[in-house]
C-alpha cells in the first residue's frame, strides 16, 4: 500500500498527536495494537469475511444513465455506499476498529456521534461482536435525530446526552475523550479520519475498501479508469477511503466537496479550506474554522454529517499539494442534487452525498461523453426525509 506519510501520524506538517498527558498511554497502546494487526493476515481475512456477510460488500457500482443524459457530458458512475448495512460508509470503519478492539481484549466501546450515523454503525458492530457500547451525543443532536437515537438503543447502546458547549458533535468528542481518560481499559472508536495519530491513518485504511472495490468495478463497467473522482468531505473518511487507491494515478483528478451552508461567512458553513485557517482541534493540526482569537467557530450545514469545524489532516496535505481540489456546495444546491438523483435514478442520497452529486451536476456538462466521473455516494437519504420535507414545506 502506498503511504503519503513521511513520519508516523504526520501528513506533511499536518496531523500529529496533540493530546493531554493522561491520554498518552492509551493512545500509545492503540498505536502498537494497530501496528501489530496491520501485517496480520488473519485479521484482514476475518474482516473481509464480515465485510461480505455483515456489511454486504462489495457494494454496487451504478452507471447513472439518466443523470448522465440530463447533464449532457461525462458518464457518471456512483459507488453505492448507501447500500452498506446501516446505510452509509461509517460501518466500514466501525467494523474494522471493533474487530481491533476485540483482538485487544476490550469489552467496552466508547464512541461519539453527531447526526447519529456513526453511533448507529458502532452500536450494530457492538451487538455483532457482543461488546458494551456507550455513545456520547450532544443533547441538541439527540433532539434533532430521534430515529437514530432509537435505533442505537434498540441495538443495545447506552446513548448519553452531552450538555456542555454547543451540545453537538465537538462536545460529544470531548466527552468521549474524557470517558477514555477515566476508563483506559475501554476502546475509543472514533468515527472519521480525524483526531490524534493513529486514527487518521487507521480510519483511512479501513475506509480504503471503497476505492479498492471501485477501482476494479469502474474498469469492468467503463473499460477504463475515471477522469475525475468526487466525494463529500466532513471529517474526511468516505473521501479519503475513495481517493486513496487512485492517488498514484496523476491523470485522475479529484474533488472534495465541503458544506457551503447558507453562505461563506464564518458560522454559516463548514468549508474549512474556504473560510478556515491552520490550528489544532481535538488532537490534530489541520485546517479549522476559528475566529481571529482562535475560538472554534460554530458551523452550519443542511447535512449534519458535514457540519464540523475541522478537516482530516491528510486532506490538509492533499489540499496544499494541489493533488485534490476542494470546493463547496451550498444547502440549496445540495437540496437540488438530493431531489434530482431521487427523481432520475430512484436513489435517495444522504444530504451529505447530495453535495457530491451537486458538484457532479455542475462539472459533468463541461466534460465530454467519452469521459468518466466516479462519485462516492456515501450514504442513503432515508434519515433526511423529515428535514428535507420541512424545508420543502411538506408536512409529514
Ligand atoms: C458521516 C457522513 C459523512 C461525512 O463524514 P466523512 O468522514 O467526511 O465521510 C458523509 N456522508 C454520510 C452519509 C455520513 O454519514
Amino acid at each position: 500500500m502506498t503511504t503519503h506519510t513521511e513520519r508516523p501520524g504526520m501528513f506533511g506538517p499536518y496531523g500529529g498527536s496533540y493530546i493531554p498527558e493522561t491520554l498518552a498511554p492509551s493512545v500509545a497502546t492503540l498505536i502498537e495494537a494497530y501496528a501489530a494487526i496491520k501485517d496480520d493476515a488473519s485479521f484482514w481475512a476475518e474482516l473481509a469475511g464480515l465485510q461480505a456477510s455483515f456489511i454486504g460488500r462489495p457494494t454496487a457500482l451504478t452507471h447513472a444513465k439518466r443523470l448522465t443524459a440530463h447533464c449532457g457530458g461525462a458518464q457518471i458512475y456512483l459507488k453505492r455506499e448507501d447500500l452498506a448495512h446501516t446505510g452509509a460508509h461509517k460501518i466500514n470503519n466501525a467494523l474494522g476498529q471493533g474487530l481491533l478492539a476485540k483482538r485487544m481484549g476490550k469489552t467496552r466501546i466508547i464512541a461519539e456521534t453527531g447526526a447519529g450515523q456513526h453511533g448507529v454503525a458502532t452500536a450494530a458492530v457492538c451487538a455483532l461482536l457482543g461488546m458494551e457500547c456507550v455513545v456520547y451525543m450532544g443533547v441538541d443532536d439527540i433532539e434533532r435525530q430521534k430515529p437514530n437515537v432509537f435505533r442505537m438503543r434498540l441495538m443495545g447502546a447506552d446513548v448519553r446526552g452531552v450538555t456542555s458547549g454547543s451540545r453537538t458533535l465537538k462536545d460529544a468528542i470531548n466527552e468521549a475523550m474524557r470517558d477514555w481518560v477515566s476508563n483506559p481499559d475501554s476502546y475509543y472508536l472514533l468515527g472519521s479520519a480525524l483526531g490524534p495519530h493513529p486514527y487518521p491513518t487507521m480510519v483511512r485504511d479501513f475506509q480504503s475498501i471503497i476505492g479498492c472495490e471501485a477501482h476494479y468495478q469502474i474498469i469492468a463497467a467503463a473499460g477504463r479508469l475515471p477522469d475525475l473522482i468526487i466525494a463529500c468531505v466532513g471529517g474526511g473518511s468516505n473521501s479519503i477511503g475513495m481517493f486513496h487507491s487512485f492517488l498514484e494515478y496523476p491523470g485522475i483528478k479529484m474533488r472534495g466537496v465541503e458544506a457551503g451552508g447558507r453562505s461563506i461567512t464564518l458560522g454559516n458553513h463548514a468549508a474549512r479550506f474556504e473560510g478556515g485557517s491552520k490550528g489544532v482541534l481535538q488532537g490534530s493540526y489541520t485546517y479549522i474554522l476559528q475566529n481571529s482569537d482562535g475560538q472554534i467557530s460554530s458551523t452550519h450545514s443542511i447535512s449534519a454529517g458535514l457540519d464540523y469545524a475541522a478537516i482530516g489532516p491528510e486532506h490538509a496535505m492533499l489540499h496544499d499539494q494541489g493533488r485534490v481540489t476542494y470546493v463547496s456546495i451550498d444547502d440549496e444546491q445540495a437540496l437540488e442534487g438530493f431531489q434530482l438523483l431521487s427523481k432520475l435514478e430512484g436513489i435517495i442520497p444522504a444530504l451529505e452525498s447530495a453535495h457530491a452529486i451537486a458538484d457532479a451536476l455542475r462539472i459533468a456538462p463541461t466534460m465530454t461523453p467519452d469521459q468518466v466521473i466516479l462519485v462516492n455516494l456515501s450514504g442513503r437519504g432515508d434519515k433526511d426525509i423529515f428535514s428535507v420535507a420541512g424545508v420543502l414545506g411538506v408536512d409529514l
